[in-house]
């Protein structure tokens, strides 16, 4: 009884209609990375400027 679809990426049980997400988190996680980086860059400086983060900068 398969009524369920499994993730060929992660191997997540999803539901029928469900689309998973792991890919996108990934890309995600990519893009926050790269910003990340380029802040260090910017300032010469490891800081963590997670609010600014989050404000869609
Ligand atoms: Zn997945």
């Amino acid at each position: 009884m398969a009524f369920y679809n499994v993730c060929p990426k992660c191997g997540a049980n999803l539901d029928p209609n469900e689309r998973c997400d792991c890919e996108e988190t990934a890309e995600k996680e990519k893009k926050a990375r790269d910003q990340l980086l380029a802040m260090e860059k910017g300032t010469n400086q490891l800081t963590f400027n997670w609010s600014l983060g989050k404000a869609g900068l």
